[in-house]
């Protein structure tokens, strides 16, 4: 317990531990330690962001993807997935209607789909920043070159995620199928910094074969890379892929996660993501309550969210739409936060 405070405090005063210390508080983790992390964490996101929740519409564009990471619902190999994709015309009214709900941020997310060309996404940017200029796009579509990055950057992007999935070489590979690369996940991380981008990079919490010391080497990364964003949220199995029958992760570890996450790189924006409000009801105000500063409500037409199935159940009503947004205000306003129309930088 005592070596727990310690590290905690060691973490709060200087943003780094070393692995086997990170590793060290994960495997000797309690609800004391939680509560004494989650204050820490609570004390830092204040300075930064104060009590202001920034929120992001979600726009889940296509879910036809060429790879086949072995966890995720819409991978290309799984033939009960019924595919979609959004055109220009759906995508613009997903942010018209955004906009007028008061997200000044909108999220392109979908697989990797050869469809969308550079030169499709450039024109689509370009009209979205032009209609909306107070806005942010941010952009989820995978693995690209680095001449297609600097085209959407050039184009108006202005945020990539792309989560890392694991800084252990070895367990990115137990994720991924032989085709995927870690080497090169971990380099477009690199190229879209280098470009302008804020970023950010993130990982499922419980994810098969994962330990905590592949964790704390996700959390070393993080301190390296110092994202401007970060994505993490509990893994949760897909009844078409291999990893159907395995445990899903923890609330509770996730929520630990988080906390050290803001301790390591106070700026960062961090979601509480829908997997966390998917497998508790309180997940989202958890994931608040212990760092988060983000939340990102789907925005995607009606018929497409179902399709976009990642993992089982995953939520896109309730909470997690975009037009109960009210609701949403609501129940942050009950655990003292404030959701604001609002762009929604980093803190530099
Ligand atoms: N194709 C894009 C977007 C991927 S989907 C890309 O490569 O970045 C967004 C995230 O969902 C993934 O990065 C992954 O971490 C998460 N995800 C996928 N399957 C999941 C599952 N079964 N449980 C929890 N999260 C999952």
């Amino acid at each position: 317990m005592n070596k727990s405070i310690q590290l905690v405090d060691k973490l709060y005063k200087f943003h780094s531990l070393t692995l086997e210390e990170y590793q060290y508080l994960l495997d000797n983790r309690s609800s004391e330690i939680a509560l004494y992390l989650r204050k820490k964490a609570d004390k830092v996101r204040r300075e930064y962001y104060g009590n202001k929740i920034f929120i992001r519409g979600l726009i889940e564009i296509s879910n036809v993807c060429k790879n086949d990471c072995l966890y995720c619902g819409i991978r290309g190999g799984n033939v009960n997935c019924e595919r979609y994709r959004l055109s220009e015309k759906n995508i613009l009214s997903c942010c018209e209607n955004g906009y007028e709900l008061g997200f000044r941020t909108f999220v392109l997310q979908g697989g990797e789909d050869g469809f969308y060309t550079d030169s499709f996404l450039c024109s689509l940017l370009k009209k979205i920043k032009a209609k909306y200029p107070d806005c942010a796009v941010t952009l989820s579509l995978g693995e690209r070159s680095y001449e297609s990055y600097k085209k959407l950057f050039s184009a108006g992007a202005d945020r990539y995620l792309l989560r890392h999935e694991a800084a252990s070489e070895e367990l990115y590979k137990k994720l991924h199928p032989e085709n995927m690369s870690y080497r090169n996940r971990i380099k477009c991380l690199y190229d879209l910094k280098e470009i302008g981008y804020q970023v950010g990079c993130g990982f499922m919490v419980g994810a098969p074969f994962q330990t905590t010391k592949h964790i704390a080497e996700d959390l070393k990364f993080i301190e390296g890379f110092k994202p401007d964003m970060c994505g993490i949220g509990p893994f949760i199995p897909h009844k078409d892929t291999v990893f159907k029958n395995e445990k899903a992760g923890s609330v509770e570890f996730t929520c630990f996660l988080l906390s050290i996450i803001r301790l390591i790189h106070p700026p960062v924006l961090l979601p509480a993501t829908t997997a966390l409000g998917t497998i508790s009801e309180n997940g989202r105000e958890e994931g608040i309550l212990s760092g988060a500063n983000v939340v990102m409500p789907n925005l995607s037409p009606t018929d497409a969210r179902e399709k976009y199935s990642l993992y089982d159940n995953k939520l896109s009503t309730g909470l997690e739409n975009a037009s109960n947004k009210k609701e949403l205000e609501e129940r942050f306003k009950n655990i003292g936060f404030e959701i604001v129309t609002d762009k929604g930088d980093v803190k530099k």
